[in-house]
């Protein structure tokens, strides 16, 4: 107890730098090229020059080929500490989703700002808070005089299907048996639950082909918007009720959700009928039903639309994550994570699934064990996204902790 309360003390007295270079790194974007960014590149530099700084030193480069990134690469990093067997894996993401729509940000999203205890700027909770906390705990760690056994990966291509970030990691064989996986990327206000647990999740494009014409001379054509529309509210509902179950375990949501999101354009002027229509569907699932029977039905039911509208409905894939097997509430990271929580916030903690996809869905399908835990407001990919510093410095005491007991 001594021995964290020095700890905590060395975490708590370095607020200002973990400000700093949370700041510094939301000044340099990291936004995947399918998003209209360059990538990782210059964002990962900076993380390098800063782990050295702090005393970091072994640091390995996993990087992915990408001819549409800069310099043509998607970079990992892996950073040790210690000699391992086994390692403690801490997985955080350098790449963030776009500002979005400019006018709902109050400040620059790219030029943090810190205003009664929030850091804003794109990228500082998701996934920043964490990165920077997981970077000063091992530095603390250091600095208290322990060397542990630990890894911090700061990886790509988490926002659109982490293929080239920890997906990448992975293939290359980096993960040793016994090697044990906190991804701290999710988590509640308070930081009392631990993700043990993960949905499914289903992106179709449902695409409508009818025939476009005049809108005075609706029976000329086939109105591909009125199809696509009558197959999107039946198709909703039917979801909802065949797959119904709920699993308690999944907080705050615990049942599969199918939503229409994206509108694709169709006409540019108001006296046209829309020939075609493309819309997609982002659905969450539970682990217990087959994604591949899920998909079978929206297409059987798309073919006794495209019958009775006499337009084409077609639904593929857009992407598609099969959720592993949940990490056991028994598992040496869950009962080590629970018990740092224990100790340094003095909270109990819950177990929960999620509908979001994190890096520990891949660590999980390659048989590992991965806790996903931190303590945030749930920003993420908001226009006005923070950290709240307080959740920084003291998710990095929790982590702190685990690293040295
Ligand atoms: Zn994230």
């Amino acid at each position: 107890m001594e021995a964290d309360r020095k700890l905590i003390e060395i975490v708590r007295s370095s607020e200002k730098e973990m400000v700093s270079s949370l700041s510094e790194m939301i000044s340099i974007p990291a936004i995947g090229p399918e998003s209209s960014g360059e990538g990782e590149y210059d964002r990962a530099e900076f993380l390098v020059s800063l782990l050295r700084e702090n005393g970091i030193t072994s640091i390995e480069s996993c990087d992915a080929p990408d001819k549409k990134a800069k310099k043509g690469r998607r970079p990992n990093i892996i950073a040790t500490l210690g000699s391992g067997k086994p390692f403690l894996w801490v997985i955080s993401h350098m790449d963030t989703v776009p500002a979005g729509d400019r006018s709902l940000w109050k400040t620059d999203p790219f030029n943090a700002l810190v205003k009664n205890g929030k850091l804003y700027g794109r990228g500082s909770e998701d996934n920043g808070q964490s990165l920077i906390a997981s970077l000063y705990a091992a530095r603390a760690a250091l600095q208290s005089g322990t060397t542990p056994s630990i890894k911090l990966a700061f990886v790509s291509d988490e926002e659109l299907g982490s293929e080239k970030g920890i997906t990448y990691v992975a293939s290359k064989n980096k993960f040793a048996r016994g090697d044990e996986f906190l991804v701290p990327d999710a988590g509640s206000r308070t930081g009392d639950q631990i993700e043990i647990a993960e949905k499914h999740s289903l992106w179709a494009r449902i695409r409508t082909e009818g025939v476009q014409t005049h809108a005075s001379m609706p029976n000329t054509g086939v109105n591909a918007k009125v199809a696509a529309s009558r197959f999107l509210v039946f198709i909703r509902d039917y979801l909802y009720s065949r797959y119904s179950a709920v699993d308690s375990l999944f907080n705050p949501v615990p049942y599969s959700t199918f939503e229409p999101t994206r509108q694709m354009a169709n006409v540019d002027n108001v006296n046209t009928i829309p020939g075609t229509d493309e819309f997609y569907i982002d659905s969450r699932i539970l682990p217990s039903y087959n994604i591949n029977k899920i998909l079978s039905d929206v297409r059987s039911i798309a073919e006794v639309f495209t019958r009775q509208t006499g337009a084409k409905i077609s639904v593929d894939v857009f992407r598609k994550s099969v959720a592993a097997g949940p990490t056991s509430k028994d598992s040496l990271i869950s009962v080590k994570t629970a018990e740092a929580i224990r100790r340094v916030r003095g909270i109990e903690p819950m177990f929960v699934g999620i509908g979001g996809g994190t890096c520990a869905n891949i660590v999980r399908s390659k048989g590992f064990q991965a806790a996903v835990w931190s303590t945030e407001d749930g920003m993420a990919h908001q226009p006005n996204e923070y950290s709240v510093v307080k959740n920084m410095v003291a998710d990095a005491e929790v982590m702190a902790s685990m690293f040295v007991s």
